[in-house]
């Protein structure tokens, strides 16, 4: 919808949107710096402002893996030669414990 109508001392500008012709007075900066018709003019879209809410999570430290340990402490079994039921340092060549040794090793 363009302007030929007659308005004295009106200047014309042309819509950088549309590039009807205007009078200068009905034309309007948009948010874009372009000077547009009153049809072409719009907001700038608020969700432009938005920003997003960071997520406040606890940081917790970092700490190191404490690796395997091993503990080590004479038992019965322990003190005996058998291989897999020996500790090492606890052990005696040559004992025999008075009962049976297990049948199962765990680990
Ligand atoms: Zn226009």
């Amino acid at each position: 919808m363009s302007d030929n109508g007659v308005q004295l001392g009106g200047r014309f500008g042309y819509c950088q949107v549309c590039s009807r012709r205007f009078f200068v007075s009905r034309l309007r900066k948009r948010w874009d710096d372009l000077w547009v018709c009153p049809a072409d003019w719009e907001i700038r879209n608020p969700q432009e402002y938005v920003r997003g809410v960071p997520d406040l999570l606890p940081q917790y430290p970092v700490l190191p893996s404490p690796g395997v340990e091993y503990s080590t402490y004479c038992t019965v079994q322990g003190r005996s030669a058998i291989p897999g039921f020996s500790v090492p340092g606890c052990m005696i060549p040559g004992f025999a414990p008075a009962f049976d040794p297990p049948t199962q090793v765990y680990g």
